[in-house]
């Protein structure tokens, strides 16, 4: 399942919590031919032997993705954004599938699985502006989750746009930095806007309602421990349940009884009440 905004944080706070200050005494890569030709790890992947030796410092993240500071400075960025499955486990516990395995020098062994299109890259701390994913999510933009996000902030910044909804919200030329396909529609069947919308048409109220329901999407998701197919590091799911998406598919809006309907929107699908969210 998709590693997003509010998964990859409870991901880098545990991780953050567990790693810091373990030292890594041996990795172990696995597909590594595929995984290279798809682009999702190092070129060369003698590349993480710049790792081993090195004590975990601390462990952040903005947007999709992760970033695993080590001492010394280097860097692991992980961004499971489309699929994957970071496990942390202590001796004498069996490793699951990965594609990367650390163990630390007491033993404690992390996996990172990518199951679709990710990323899991070492880097020096030089090498990180030529980075796609830390460029991305960690050097521009605003994230729902930091103060700079007010309500001033989101209507001048994406107010008066004559564009629909989804480029200003979701991708990597919105200002908003983190918010998924998943995300956006479960936003906007909250805020009841339809997503064919530019942000142009909207109401103040609207703007308004669809900005909170940003906020308490992003806080739910992090206060339920993630979204409910999502495993943490110690193997706990996720108890969010998406208020509107692929989950609602075949199933009547539990406001007004109105089929659910599916819509080809902006490169994916967009789940949708076409009463609530009349266009
Ligand atoms: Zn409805």
């Amino acid at each position: 399942m998709s590693i997003e905004l509010p998964e990859a944080r409870i991901l880098a706070r545990q991780l953050d919590e567990t790693l810091s200050g373990k030292t890594i005494k041996s990795y172990d890569l696995k597909d590594v031919d595929r995984m290279i030709r798809i682009g999702f790890i190092n070129k060369n992947t003698s590349d993480f032997e710049n790792i081993v030796g090195k004590t975990v410092f601390s462990a952040v993240s903005r947007g999709n993705t992760i970033r695993m500071k080590l001492k010394d400075p280097m860097n692991i960025l992980i961004a499971p954004e489309y699929g994957g499955v970071i496990t942390y486990i202590t001796e004498g516990e069996k490793p699951p599938r990965y594609h990367l395995k650390l163990e630390f020098t007491d033993s404690s062994i992390l996996t990172i699985r990518i199951t679709s299109m990710g990323l899991i890259y070492v880097v020096d701390d030089e090498g990180l502006k030529d980075s796609y994913m830390y460029k991305r999510d960690f050097l521009r933009g605003v994230s729902p989750d930091e103060a700079e996000f007010t309500f001033e902030w989101f209507k001048n910044t994406i107010g008066s746009e004559n564009k629909q909804l989804k480029s200003l919200l979701v991708g990597k030329d919105a200002s908003i930095i983190g918010v998924s396909n998943a995300t956006f529609q479960d936003v906007i069947y909250r805020a009841k806007i339809h997503p064919k919308k530019k942000v142009s048409q909207l109401l103040e109220k609207e703007l308004k309602d669809l900005y909170e329901a940003i906020k308490t999407v992003i806080n739910d998701r992090l206060s339920q421990g993630g979204k409910e197919e999502f495993n943490d590091i110690f193997g706990v799911p996720g108890r969010y349940i998406a208020a509107m998406g692929p989950n609602m598919k075949d199933s009547n809006c539990p406001r007004c009884g109105t089929a659910i309907q599916k819509l080809a929107h902006g490169g994916g699908h967009v789940y949708l009440c076409p009463n609530c969210q009349s266009e």
